[in-house]
Protein backbone atom coordinates (compact mmCIF):
# COMPACT_ATOMS: atom_id res chain seq x y z
CA UNK A 1 0.00 0.00 0.00
CA UNK A 2 1.59 3.28 -0.76
CA UNK A 3 1.31 5.95 1.12
CA UNK A 4 0.68 9.88 0.52
CA UNK A 5 3.94 11.36 1.16
CA UNK A 6 2.18 13.97 3.97
CA UNK A 7 0.49 10.98 5.84
CA UNK A 8 4.20 9.72 6.47
CA UNK A 9 5.00 13.14 7.54
CA UNK A 10 2.40 13.92 9.87
CA UNK A 11 3.27 10.75 11.84
CA UNK A 12 6.42 11.67 12.27
CA UNK A 13 5.70 14.69 13.37
CA UNK A 14 3.23 13.52 15.59
CA UNK A 15 5.54 10.67 16.57
CA UNK A 16 8.22 13.76 17.41
CA UNK A 17 5.57 15.83 19.57
CA UNK A 18 4.86 12.79 21.72
CA UNK A 19 8.52 12.75 22.30
CA UNK A 20 8.97 16.38 23.20
CA UNK A 21 5.78 16.51 25.44
CA UNK A 22 7.59 13.22 27.18
CA UNK A 23 10.77 15.55 27.17
CA UNK A 24 8.87 18.29 28.99
CA UNK A 25 7.18 16.61 31.11
CA UNK A 26 10.29 14.64 32.47
CA UNK A 27 12.09 17.72 32.94
CA UNK A 28 9.58 19.17 34.99
CA UNK A 29 9.16 15.86 37.08
CA UNK A 30 12.72 15.64 37.28
CA UNK A 31 12.85 19.14 38.81
CA UNK A 32 9.97 19.57 40.77
CA UNK A 33 9.73 16.34 42.67
CA UNK A 34 12.14 15.89 45.41
CA UNK A 35 11.59 12.19 46.89
CA UNK A 36 12.92 9.26 44.79
CA UNK A 37 9.83 7.30 45.03
CA UNK A 38 7.68 9.92 44.13
CA UNK A 39 9.32 11.16 41.75
CA UNK A 40 9.68 7.29 39.98
CA UNK A 41 5.91 7.14 40.25
CA UNK A 42 5.44 10.84 38.80
CA UNK A 43 7.62 10.13 35.93
CA UNK A 44 6.14 6.46 35.48
CA UNK A 45 2.76 7.60 35.16
CA UNK A 46 4.29 10.14 32.72
CA UNK A 47 5.80 7.53 30.36
CA UNK A 48 3.02 5.34 31.29
CA UNK A 49 0.43 7.84 29.19
CA UNK A 50 2.51 9.04 26.69
CA UNK A 51 3.00 5.14 25.53
CA UNK A 52 -1.26 4.84 26.14
CA UNK A 53 -1.36 7.86 23.99
CA UNK A 54 1.19 6.08 21.54
CA UNK A 55 -0.96 2.59 21.23
CA UNK A 56 -3.88 5.15 20.83
CA UNK A 57 -2.67 6.58 17.70
CA UNK A 58 -0.84 3.82 15.39
CA UNK A 59 0.52 4.35 12.00
CA UNK A 60 -0.83 1.70 9.19
CA UNK A 61 2.10 0.85 7.60
CA UNK A 62 0.18 -1.45 5.14
CA UNK A 63 -3.16 -3.42 5.75
CA UNK A 64 -2.31 -5.24 9.41
CA UNK A 65 1.10 -3.79 9.64
CA UNK A 66 0.60 -1.03 12.43
CA UNK A 67 3.81 0.22 14.15
CA UNK A 68 3.36 2.85 17.16
CA UNK A 69 5.77 4.78 19.61
CA UNK A 70 4.86 2.59 23.15
CA UNK A 71 8.24 0.10 22.67
CA UNK A 72 10.77 3.13 22.85
CA UNK A 73 8.62 5.05 25.42
CA UNK A 74 8.53 1.79 27.69
CA UNK A 75 12.11 0.68 27.16
CA UNK A 76 13.25 4.29 28.07
CA UNK A 77 11.59 4.33 31.13
CA UNK A 78 13.85 2.35 33.36
CA UNK A 79 17.07 3.88 31.75
CA UNK A 80 16.02 7.75 32.54
CA UNK A 81 13.13 7.26 35.27
CA UNK A 82 14.42 4.12 37.50
CA UNK A 83 13.02 0.87 38.27
CA UNK A 84 9.94 2.20 40.14
CA UNK A 85 8.75 4.65 36.66
CA UNK A 86 9.48 1.28 34.83
CA UNK A 87 7.05 -0.61 36.74
CA UNK A 88 4.83 2.07 36.91
CA UNK A 89 4.22 3.01 33.47
CA UNK A 90 4.36 -1.14 32.11
CA UNK A 91 1.53 -1.15 34.32
CA UNK A 92 -0.35 1.43 32.51
CA UNK A 93 0.60 0.43 29.23
CA UNK A 94 -0.23 -3.50 30.17
CA UNK A 95 -3.93 -2.42 31.34
CA UNK A 96 -4.90 0.05 28.84
CA UNK A 97 -3.68 -2.46 26.18
CA UNK A 98 -5.51 -5.64 27.66
CA UNK A 99 -8.82 -3.54 27.90
CA UNK A 100 -8.37 -2.54 24.44
CA UNK A 101 -8.86 -6.32 23.37
CA UNK A 102 -8.58 -8.17 20.05
CA UNK A 103 -6.58 -10.76 19.15
CA UNK A 104 -3.55 -9.10 18.73
CA UNK A 105 -4.01 -8.37 23.05
CA UNK A 106 -1.27 -11.26 24.69
CA UNK A 107 0.83 -10.19 21.78
CA UNK A 108 0.57 -6.46 22.30
CA UNK A 109 0.78 -6.92 26.49
CA UNK A 110 4.32 -9.31 25.64
CA UNK A 111 5.47 -6.26 23.98
CA UNK A 112 5.10 -3.98 26.60
CA UNK A 113 6.29 -6.49 29.25
CA UNK A 114 9.62 -7.03 27.28
CA UNK A 115 9.89 -3.11 26.38
CA UNK A 116 10.25 -2.93 30.24
CA UNK A 117 12.41 -5.50 30.75
CA UNK A 118 15.05 -4.97 28.49
CA UNK A 119 14.85 -1.29 29.77
CA UNK A 120 15.39 -2.44 33.34
CA UNK A 121 18.26 -4.90 32.23
CA UNK A 122 20.20 -1.66 30.00
CA UNK A 123 19.66 0.04 32.95
CA UNK A 124 21.87 -2.14 35.21
CA UNK A 125 24.30 -2.29 32.63
CA UNK A 126 25.00 1.25 31.13
CA UNK A 127 26.24 3.95 33.40
CA UNK A 128 25.12 7.13 33.10
CA UNK A 129 26.79 10.37 33.10
CA UNK A 130 25.89 13.38 33.87
CA UNK A 131 22.34 12.28 33.98
CA UNK A 132 22.74 11.04 30.50
CA UNK A 133 23.96 8.39 28.18
CA UNK A 134 26.39 8.53 25.39
CA UNK A 135 26.14 7.96 21.86
CA UNK A 136 27.52 4.28 21.91
CA UNK A 137 24.97 3.74 24.76
CA UNK A 138 21.91 5.09 23.09
CA UNK A 139 23.18 2.96 20.14
CA UNK A 140 23.26 0.10 22.36
CA UNK A 141 20.00 1.18 24.16
CA UNK A 142 18.24 1.33 20.86
CA UNK A 143 19.76 -1.92 19.43
CA UNK A 144 18.61 -4.20 23.00
CA UNK A 145 15.41 -2.04 22.54
CA UNK A 146 14.60 -2.96 19.18
CA UNK A 147 15.06 -6.86 20.37
CA UNK A 148 10.83 -7.13 21.75
CA UNK A 149 10.14 -6.38 17.99
CA UNK A 150 10.71 -10.42 17.18
CA UNK A 151 7.93 -11.30 19.47
CA UNK A 152 5.84 -10.08 16.55
CA UNK A 153 6.68 -13.29 15.05
CA UNK A 154 4.12 -14.63 17.81
CA UNK A 155 1.10 -12.81 16.28
CA UNK A 156 0.66 -15.42 13.77
CA UNK A 157 -0.50 -18.04 16.82
CA UNK A 158 -2.93 -15.77 17.83
CA UNK A 159 -4.19 -13.94 14.67
CA UNK A 160 -3.81 -16.13 11.53
CA UNK A 161 -3.92 -14.37 8.41
CA UNK A 162 -1.50 -11.70 9.68
CA UNK A 163 1.81 -11.48 7.37
CA UNK A 164 3.72 -10.84 10.76
CA UNK A 165 7.27 -11.35 8.92
CA UNK A 166 6.85 -8.46 6.75
CA UNK A 167 6.22 -5.50 10.33
CA UNK A 168 9.64 -6.71 11.51
CA UNK A 169 11.58 -4.68 9.71
CA UNK A 170 9.79 -1.56 9.70
CA UNK A 171 9.33 -2.35 13.41
CA UNK A 172 12.88 -2.85 14.11
CA UNK A 173 13.95 0.55 12.48
CA UNK A 174 11.23 2.77 13.94
CA UNK A 175 12.11 1.55 16.96
CA UNK A 176 15.64 1.67 16.44
CA UNK A 177 15.48 5.69 15.28
CA UNK A 178 12.64 6.37 17.98
CA UNK A 179 14.81 4.77 21.17
CA UNK A 180 17.87 6.78 19.56
CA UNK A 181 15.76 10.42 19.05
CA UNK A 182 13.80 10.12 23.06
CA UNK A 183 16.79 8.90 24.24
CA UNK A 184 18.53 11.92 22.88
CA UNK A 185 16.39 14.55 23.97
CA UNK A 186 15.94 12.67 27.50
CA UNK A 187 19.79 12.87 27.73
CA UNK A 188 20.09 16.77 26.64
CA UNK A 189 17.16 17.33 29.27
CA UNK A 190 19.17 15.70 32.18
CA UNK A 191 22.56 17.21 30.81
CA UNK A 192 20.97 20.99 31.05
CA UNK A 193 19.46 20.96 33.97
CA UNK A 194 23.17 19.25 35.88
CA UNK A 195 25.28 21.72 34.34
CA UNK A 196 22.83 24.42 36.21
CA UNK A 197 23.39 22.48 39.23
CA UNK A 198 27.09 22.74 38.88
CA UNK A 199 26.76 26.26 37.79
CA UNK A 200 24.18 27.18 40.86
CA UNK A 201 26.80 24.91 43.04
CA UNK A 202 30.12 26.91 41.65
CA UNK A 203 28.14 30.36 41.93
CA UNK A 204 28.01 29.79 46.36
CA UNK A 205 31.01 27.69 46.85
CA UNK A 206 34.53 29.46 47.94
CA UNK A 207 36.45 27.67 45.52
CA UNK A 208 39.63 27.02 47.99
CA UNK A 209 37.32 25.89 51.17
CA UNK A 210 34.54 24.60 49.61
CA UNK A 211 32.58 26.47 52.07
CA UNK A 212 29.59 28.61 51.32
CA UNK A 213 30.63 31.83 49.93
CA UNK A 214 29.85 35.55 51.04
CA UNK A 215 27.16 35.97 48.25
CA UNK A 216 25.78 32.64 49.77
CA UNK A 217 26.36 33.66 53.13
CA UNK A 218 24.06 36.61 52.20
CA UNK A 219 21.05 34.46 51.09
CA UNK A 220 20.52 32.38 54.30
CA UNK A 221 21.06 35.77 56.35
CA UNK A 222 18.00 37.04 54.00
CA UNK A 223 16.57 34.00 55.17
CA UNK A 224 16.74 34.79 58.54
CA UNK A 225 15.11 37.89 58.71
CA UNK A 226 12.04 39.96 57.95
CA UNK A 227 11.47 42.81 55.42
CA UNK A 228 13.10 45.38 57.72
CA UNK A 229 16.58 43.14 58.47
CA UNK A 230 15.34 42.09 61.75
CA UNK A 231 15.14 38.37 63.05
CA UNK A 232 12.56 36.44 62.39
CA UNK A 233 13.85 33.75 65.29
CA UNK A 234 16.15 33.49 67.86
CA UNK A 235 19.65 33.13 66.04
CA UNK A 236 23.44 32.54 66.83
CA UNK A 237 26.23 33.86 64.97
CA UNK A 238 30.08 32.99 65.22
CA UNK A 239 32.63 35.04 63.67
CA UNK A 240 35.90 32.47 63.62
CA UNK A 241 39.16 34.64 62.93
CA UNK A 242 42.57 32.91 62.86
CA UNK A 243 44.82 33.86 65.18
CA UNK A 244 48.28 35.68 64.02
CA UNK A 245 47.32 34.30 60.34
CA UNK A 246 49.81 36.76 58.56
CA UNK A 247 52.54 36.14 59.90
CA UNK A 248 52.36 32.57 59.76
CA UNK A 249 52.03 33.08 56.17
CA UNK A 250 54.78 34.97 56.30
CA UNK A 251 56.44 32.48 57.53
CA UNK A 252 55.47 29.23 56.36
CA UNK A 253 54.45 30.42 52.74
CA UNK A 254 50.93 30.89 51.05
CA UNK A 255 50.46 27.48 50.31
CA UNK A 256 50.63 26.06 53.91
CA UNK A 257 48.10 28.76 54.87
CA UNK A 258 45.73 27.91 52.52
CA UNK A 259 45.61 24.50 53.71
CA UNK A 260 45.61 25.49 56.74
CA UNK A 261 42.32 27.46 56.14
CA UNK A 262 41.10 24.07 54.36
CA UNK A 263 41.58 22.47 57.55
CA UNK A 264 39.72 25.38 59.53
CA UNK A 265 37.08 24.91 57.54
CA UNK A 266 36.80 21.54 58.01
CA UNK A 267 36.90 21.45 61.60
CA UNK A 268 33.84 23.75 61.55
CA UNK A 269 31.89 22.04 59.37
CA UNK A 270 32.66 18.72 61.96
CA UNK A 271 31.01 20.95 64.81
CA UNK A 272 27.57 21.69 62.99
CA UNK A 273 24.77 20.92 62.69
CA UNK A 274 23.09 20.36 58.87
CA UNK A 275 20.62 23.39 59.65
CA UNK A 276 23.68 26.00 60.52
CA UNK A 277 24.94 27.84 57.31
CA UNK A 278 28.92 28.16 57.76
CA UNK A 279 30.19 30.20 54.98
CA UNK A 280 33.91 32.41 54.04
CA UNK A 281 32.94 35.68 54.88
CA UNK A 282 36.02 37.16 53.85
CA UNK A 283 40.18 36.49 54.00
CA UNK A 284 40.91 34.13 56.85
CA UNK A 285 37.35 34.69 58.83
CA UNK A 286 34.54 32.20 58.59
CA UNK A 287 31.15 33.10 60.01
CA UNK A 288 28.43 30.56 61.38
CA UNK A 289 24.71 30.85 61.58
CA UNK A 290 22.98 29.26 64.28
CA UNK A 291 19.20 28.84 63.83
CA UNK A 292 17.31 28.70 67.06
CA UNK A 293 20.26 28.55 69.91
CA UNK A 294 20.72 30.36 73.02
CA UNK A 295 23.66 31.54 74.16
CA UNK A 296 24.69 28.76 76.36
CA UNK A 297 24.71 26.41 73.34
CA UNK A 298 26.11 28.93 70.70
CA UNK A 299 28.65 29.24 73.20
CA UNK A 300 29.88 25.37 73.98
CA UNK A 301 29.10 25.19 69.40
CA UNK A 302 32.12 27.76 69.85
CA UNK A 303 34.00 26.23 72.48
CA UNK A 304 34.38 22.92 70.85
CA UNK A 305 35.50 24.62 67.59
CA UNK A 306 38.20 26.38 69.27
CA UNK A 307 39.43 23.37 70.89
CA UNK A 308 39.44 20.99 67.94
CA UNK A 309 41.34 23.52 65.83
CA UNK A 310 43.80 23.70 68.75
CA UNK A 311 44.29 19.89 69.45
CA UNK A 312 44.11 18.82 65.94
CA UNK A 313 43.86 20.82 63.00
CA UNK A 314 47.51 21.30 62.51
CA UNK A 315 48.40 17.60 63.04
CA UNK A 316 49.83 17.53 58.81
CA UNK A 317 52.77 19.23 59.53
CA UNK A 318 54.27 19.03 63.02
CA UNK A 319 57.19 21.34 62.06
CA UNK A 320 54.82 24.41 61.39
CA UNK A 321 53.37 24.41 65.21
CA UNK A 322 49.76 24.88 66.25
CA UNK A 323 47.21 26.76 64.70
CA UNK A 324 44.77 28.60 66.81
CA UNK A 325 41.74 30.51 66.24
CA UNK A 326 39.88 33.16 68.54
CA UNK A 327 35.43 33.00 68.00
CA UNK A 328 32.73 36.08 68.87
CA UNK A 329 29.87 34.73 70.01
CA UNK A 330 26.47 36.51 70.28
CA UNK A 331 22.90 35.53 69.84
CA UNK A 332 19.83 37.92 68.72
CA UNK A 333 16.47 37.66 69.76
CA UNK A 334 13.74 38.14 67.46
CA UNK A 335 13.02 42.00 66.46
CA UNK A 336 16.73 42.31 66.60
CA UNK A 337 18.87 43.65 63.55
CA UNK A 338 20.94 41.46 61.97
CA UNK A 339 23.56 43.99 61.68
CA UNK A 340 23.53 44.66 65.90
CA UNK A 341 23.53 40.98 65.78
CA UNK A 342 27.33 40.97 63.36
CA UNK A 343 28.39 44.07 65.48
CA UNK A 344 27.83 42.58 68.95
CA UNK A 345 29.63 39.30 67.42
CA UNK A 346 32.27 41.04 65.39
CA UNK A 347 33.44 43.20 68.68
CA UNK A 348 33.13 39.76 70.45
CA UNK A 349 35.93 38.82 68.71
CA UNK A 350 38.13 41.93 68.92
CA UNK A 351 37.75 41.09 72.99
CA UNK A 352 38.81 37.92 72.26
CA UNK A 353 41.78 38.68 70.48
CA UNK A 354 42.78 41.76 72.54
CA UNK A 355 42.58 39.39 76.03
CA UNK A 356 44.99 36.72 74.08
CA UNK A 357 43.58 35.08 71.53
CA UNK A 358 42.98 31.21 71.04
CA UNK A 359 39.53 31.64 73.14
CA UNK A 360 35.62 32.71 72.41
CA UNK A 361 34.04 35.65 73.75
CA UNK A 362 30.42 36.25 74.05
CA UNK A 363 28.38 38.75 73.67
CA UNK A 364 27.65 40.48 77.18
CA UNK A 365 24.40 42.13 76.48
CA UNK A 366 21.76 40.19 75.79
CA UNK A 367 20.67 41.26 72.24
CA UNK A 368 16.49 40.29 73.29
CA UNK A 369 15.66 43.95 72.67
CA UNK A 370 16.21 46.55 69.70
CA UNK A 371 18.37 49.35 70.55
CA UNK A 372 16.77 52.38 70.49
CA UNK A 373 17.34 54.79 67.87
P1 LIG B 1 44.84 38.26 64.18
O1 LIG B 1 45.22 37.21 65.17
O2 LIG B 1 44.70 39.59 64.82
O3 LIG B 1 43.63 37.90 63.43
O4 LIG B 1 46.04 38.39 63.17
P2 LIG B 1 46.04 38.06 61.65
O5 LIG B 1 47.43 38.08 61.19
O6 LIG B 1 45.33 36.79 61.43
O7 LIG B 1 45.14 39.21 61.06
P3 LIG B 1 45.22 40.09 59.77
O8 LIG B 1 43.78 40.47 59.48
O9 LIG B 1 46.21 41.19 59.93
O10 LIG B 1 45.72 39.14 58.63
C1 LIG B 1 44.90 38.25 57.96
C2 LIG B 1 45.77 37.48 57.04
O11 LIG B 1 45.09 36.39 56.47
C3 LIG B 1 46.26 38.28 55.88
C4 LIG B 1 46.43 37.29 54.79
O12 LIG B 1 47.78 37.01 54.58
C5 LIG B 1 45.77 36.04 55.30
N1 LIG B 1 44.84 35.50 54.35
C6 LIG B 1 43.66 35.98 53.98
N2 LIG B 1 43.10 35.19 53.02
C7 LIG B 1 43.98 34.19 52.78
C8 LIG B 1 43.99 33.07 51.92
O13 LIG B 1 43.08 32.82 51.14
N3 LIG B 1 45.06 32.24 51.94
C9 LIG B 1 46.10 32.48 52.79
N4 LIG B 1 47.13 31.63 52.78
N5 LIG B 1 46.12 33.54 53.61
C10 LIG B 1 45.09 34.39 53.62
MG1 LIG C 1 40.93 38.69 60.03
MG1 LIG D 1 43.28 36.62 61.89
Amino acid sequence: MAHDLSEVAHALIRGVAIFALITLAYGFLTRNVAAIVSKGVAVGMAFGLAAVYAMSDPFTLAPGVIIDARAVILVLSAPFGGSIAAIVSGTIAGTYRISLGGAGAPVGVTVIFASVTIGMVCARLLERHDGGYNIRQLVMLATAGTGQSLLLLLIPFFAPGINASAMIVPHVIANWIGILLLGGFLTNENRRRHEARALERFAITDPLTGLLNRRAFDWSVAEAVNASGQLKGRTGLLIVDIDNFKSFNDRWGHAVGDQVLRHVAEAIKEEVRNVDTVARFGGEEIVVLLPALDVARASAVAERIRTTIDENVFHFSKIVGNVTVSIGVAVGEPAVTFVELFNAADQALYRAKALGRNRIDIDPVPLDTPIAA
